[in-house]
Order: C-alpha cells, then sequence, then structure tokens
C-alpha cells in the first residue's frame, strides 16, 4: 500500500476535453482513461447519475427525468455545470485512491480545450478543476495541444499545419515560434458526417437511422474517395418513412461516400481559407513538410488523400490520431518551460 501511495505521489493528469471523448493521460502511466464526453444528470437536481461510456449508453433511452448531454457539444462549452461534473469525475477517481478514502497530493492538470472558449469559459474551467482537486490548472488550445501532440516543433521557425478533425468541430492552426500564426474552427466533423448520412438515406432511400447506427455505417465503410470505398456494402436496418415500419437495406460504400462528400468539402473550403491567409513564407513550409491530420475524423479512409489533392499539399495522418490532443498535454507536463508558458499567458500565445 504503501508502494502505491509512493508511486502515486507525482501523478500529475492531462485532460483532452473533446467534444466526443474524453481522454486522461497520468504522467508517466500513459492515457487511462477514454471515454465518449457525456454526462447523464437528474433533471431537477442536476445530480450527477453517469459519466462517459455509461451515460453515452443513456442518449435517446432516458426517461423523462434524466438528461444525457454532451457538455462540450459545439466545441464551446454548452453546459458549464456537466462539463465541471465531467472534470470532478474524472480528477476526482486519480485523486482518491480506488476502494479507499485517500487522497493522493493534488495534481497538477494541463487541459485541452476547444480554441472557441472564451476568456470567462476559460477560468471557469479553471476553477473547475481546482474544485475537482487540482493543484494547478493549467489551459491549453486544443491545436496547439495536437502539434505538440503529433510531434512537431512548435518552436521552429518553419511553419507547420495541424487539422484536427474531430466530433463537433474540425480545428486547424499553423503553428511557427511557439504560437498559433492563424487558425479556424469549423463545426463541420464527424458528428456532421453522421448526420449527413441520416439525410441521405432519408431523402434517397426513405429509411430513417438513429445517430448511432449512422456513426456505425461511416465507421465500417465510409471513405472519403471512391478508390478506397472499394466493393463493400453494409445492410441497414431503420425505419420505412413511408409505412413507419422496420425495413433493411443495402447500401454501397460508394453512396456513402456520396453522403459524406458535401461536409468532406466544406472542411476542404476551410483548410483552403486558413492556407490562403497564411503569410507566403509559412505556406512554402508547409509545402514542403506537408499538413498533419489528427482528430478521430482523420481515420476515415482516403481523407489524407482527399485533402492532398485538393490543396495540392502533401498530407500526413499522424499516429493514433484520437490521442494527439491529450499526448500534447502530456508533454507539456514533462516540460517546465512549456507549462510555464501556459501558466504565464493563460494559453500558449
Ligand atoms: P473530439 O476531439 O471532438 O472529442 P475525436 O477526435 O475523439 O473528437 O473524434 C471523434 C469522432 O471521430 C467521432 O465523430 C467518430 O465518429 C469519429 N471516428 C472515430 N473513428 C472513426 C473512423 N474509423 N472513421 C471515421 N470517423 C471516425
Ligand atoms: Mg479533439
Amino acid at each position: 500500500m504503501v508502494d502505491k501511495l509512493f508511486g502515486l505521489v507525482s501523478y500529475d493528469l492531462g485532460i483532452d476535453l473533446g467534444t466526443a471523448n474524453t481522454l486522461v493521460l497520468v504522467r508517466g502511466k500513459g492515457i487511462i482513461i477514454r471515454e465518449p464526453s457525456v454526462v447523464a444528470m437528474q433533471r431537477k437536481t442536476k445530480r450527477v447519475i453517469a459519466v462517459g461510456g455509461d451515460a453515452k449508453k443513456m442518449v435517446g433511452r432516458t426517461p423523462a427525468n434524466i438528461l444525457a448531454i454532451s457538455p462540450l457539444s459545439d466545441g464551446v462549452i454548452a453546459d458549464f455545470d456537466a462539463t465541471a461534473a465531467m472534470l470532478r469525475h474524472y480528477i476526482g477517481k486519480i485523486h482518491t485512491l480506488p476502494g479507499t478514502f485517500f487522497k493522493i497530493p493534488r495534481p497538477r492538470v494541463v487541459v485541452g480545450i476547444p480554441s472557441g472558449v472564451t476568456e470567462v469559459e476559460r477560468r471557469a474551467v479553471q476553477e473547475a478543476a481546482m474544485n475537482a482537486g487540482a493543484r494547478k490548472a493549467y489551459l491549453i488550445e486544443e491545436p496547439m495541444a495536437a502539434a505538440i501532440g503529433v510531434g512537431i516543433n512548435i518552436d521552429d521557425s518553419r511553419g507547420s499545419m495541424i487539422v484536427d478533425i474531430g466530433g463537433g468541430t474540425s480545428e486547424m492552426a499553423v503553428v511557427a515560434l511557439g504560437g498559433i500564426v492563424i487558425n479556424k474552427s469549423i463545426r463541420m466533423a464527424g458528428k456532421e458526417m453522421d448526420a449527413a448520412i441520416i439525410n441521405f438515406l432519408r431523402l434517397k432511400n426513405g429509411l430513417l437511422i438513429g445517430e448511432r447506427t449512422a456513426e456505425e455505417i461511416k465507421i465500417g465503410i465510409g471513405s472519403a474517395d471512391g478508390k478506397a470505398a472499394g466493393e463493400k456494402y453494409a445492410v441497414i436496418r431503420g425505419r420505412d418513412l413511408e409505412t413507419g415500419l422496420p425495413k433493411s437495406l443495402r447500401v454501397s460504400a460508394g453512396e456513402i461516400q456520396e453522403a459524406l462528400s458535401p461536409v468532406l468539402n466544406q472542411i476542404v473550403d476551410m483548410i483552403k481559407n486558413l492556407i490562403e491567409e497564411t503569410p507566403p513564407e509559412l505556406v512554402a513550409d508547409i509545402m514542403e513538410r506537408g499538413m498533419v491530420l489528427a482528430g478521430g475524423g482523420s481515420l476515415l479512409p482516403g481523407i489524407d488523400k482527399f485533402i492532398a489533392e485538393a490543396t495540392k499539399m502533401p498530407v500526413w495522418v499522424t499516429e493514433e490520431p484520437m490521442a494527439a490532443v491529450v499526448r500534447g498535454c502530456g508533454k507539456v507536463l514533462e516540460n517546465d518551460t512549456l507549462l510555464h508558458r501556459v501558466r504565464v499567458t493563460g494559453g500558449l500565445r
């Protein structure tokens, strides 16, 4: 027990508060929590009933007195109480020894937050982390955390570009000399892809499906270009819009790619805008070194090639893209200079 206690003493945390997933990394241990960013609470009292995977299972099935919400749905803090509850849940889990009332020393916490978060929300998140048991809480904008996480040397004078396609938002940034030179965020990412599949099947086939089914189809046979789609098919079960009765339908990967293309085109347009606004010297750097894709959306087969063709830039997907932000938070914890900069400026600018 004592060993365990000493082992735990320096457990600082990195937390990626994503719109779709929350990841927690313990310094020296690696990623120990990967859960959907969902909180289920009592509608009236706001008492938290479940957090993470358990709460996600309740989405769409909750009785009237329970509310299951995604606190960061659109890349902003949509529900502050729920965000605080989530932080408390995860920090508390690590701050208290499992199965005991033992409190280990309060951790330092680096939290990755969407770049659309306002100054007021920033302070609120910081306060929530402190209330949840953090000794110190540092906030870092997700594109910066992702850049650090994928191994970009952010202090390099040459520019690098990172595109993080998450659940609710795609965040893109050009970084150089330790700061974000330019960035954009668009509410066009994984969830919009799911919505596009739902709409496509409704309009083309008169079939009604839910969000979870749409996400499964996307992950199963979705792709960004026809060739990557290959000859895959999926049998989809839903409700016939005309009869109201269950119906199943065979759809091809090609059709799903067609469904996804408007969303992908909007993401590409935003990337092009960002490139247009980037100083020419930095564009030349990115031409040479390529842009890096991170986030769950970058797992869509062929998306790298699709973006490369549209932008005429080399594009590559980082290893384990869904972990880029939390790994970046972890690297900041291990680097006092970076940590100091986050602390002083509240945002590595
Ligand atoms: P966030 O940072 O916003 O929490 P993530 O980076 O965790 O988001 O990515 C979540 C999104 O990635 C979800 O919309 C999910 O459907 C999508 N996703 C996960 N795996 C795949 C895959 N293999 N292909 C396409 N999209 C995927
Ligand atoms: Mg993210």
